[in-house]
């Protein structure tokens, strides 16, 4: 008798929260580390951290270690080593060789004053000269269109080509691109569930046409609905009415457990963060997160 297949059995749920050290963590970020935390772990899944500074220029210098020390006041405590894109040069050259290889990817010349005719989409190079240090960009076929549900904001469609064209990634000053890090480290973290801010819900077809290219698993998406001030632009670390004090988080996080649409907690007197983490946990549910917030005053 033939031994029985072994049973396969699914990845483990695998959240994750992935700052840009370009200031310290205020509303909007606690927003998306807390949201992506509970979704995590209310699914008895786990919670990572990873440090997105391929950005080198918009690096404010101490910043991660101030975010990280701000999570771990909140008791927002992963569950592995924090990933820092910083030090993944190598799988990101790796990642966009295969894709050069594969001709997904090309070098392109173009300025971004080539491609102002276009509205700084990339439909085919324009370049009046070449330069030293060319960019490399993903080729997006024409009549793409990339759809998904997302856990809150439901379908969203893209017509990448018309939309988006051609997108970077690897820039001309040799920084990688958020885009090619983002996917390339999503995978190799293992991430199941992308919980992050909807400013990037637009960025999501590129990604998954970068996954379906690189042949990685396309995670489940949920866009956190994003804290704007009056002006409608979202919230920066300038917004100084609405700090993040790491000597008394929990204010802060009810906040944003409040603006995830969760119904209030009834904790004990003298709580901490930890006693108020166990309980959102136990109580979170994905399905009351609001599409979008009112904005605040900044
Ligand atoms: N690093 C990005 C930011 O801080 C988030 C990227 C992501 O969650 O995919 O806006």
């Amino acid at each position: 008798m033939p031994d029985p297949a072994p049973a396969i059995s699914p990845p483990p749920h695998r959240g994750r929260f992935a700052p840009s050290p370009t200031g310290d963590l205020h509303a909007g970020s606690l927003l998306a580390a807390l949201g992506s935390w509970l979704c995590a772990r209310s699914a008895g899944g786990e919670w990572l951290v990873r440090i997105e500074d391929v950005d080198r220029p918009r690096e404010v210098p101490g910043a991660a270690e101030r975010q990280l020390a701000t999570l771990h006041a909140c008791g927002l405590v992963p569950d592995g080593p924090v990933l820092r894109q910083s030090g993944r040069g190598n799988a990101y050259r790796a990642a966009l060789d295969r894709l050069l290889a594969q001709g997904d990817a090309f070098h392109c010349h173009c300025s971004r004053a080539d491609l102002a005719a276009t509205g700084g989409v990339h439909l085919h190079c324009v370049a009046h000269r070449r330069r030293p240090d060319p960019a490399v960009r993903f080729r997006v076929r024409p009549r793409t269109r990339i759809g998904f549900q997302d856990r809150v904001q439901g379908w969203f469609e893209q017509d990448v080509s018309r939309e988006v064209g051609d997108f970077v990634l690897l820039r001309a000053d040799g920084c990688w691109a958020y885009q090619l890090a983002v996917v390339v480290d999503d995978a190799a973290q293992g991430v199941t569930e992308v919980v992050r801010g909807a400013d990037l819900l637009d960025s999501t077809p590129r990604q998954m046409l970068l996954q379906r290219a690189l042949g990685l698993p396309t995670p489940a998406y949920l866009h956190l609905p994003l804290l704007r001030g009056r002006d409608g632009r979202k919230l920066s670390k300038s917004e100084a009415d609405l700090p993040l004090d790491p000597g008394d988080p929990l204010p802060s996080l009810q906040l944003a457990w409040q603006r995830l649409g969760q119904a209030a907690l009834a904790l004990p007197s003298g709580a901490g963060p930890e006693a108020f983490l166990d309980a959102a946990a136990a109580h979170f549910d994905a399905r009351r997160i609001p599409r979008s917030l009112p904005p605040v005053d900044g």
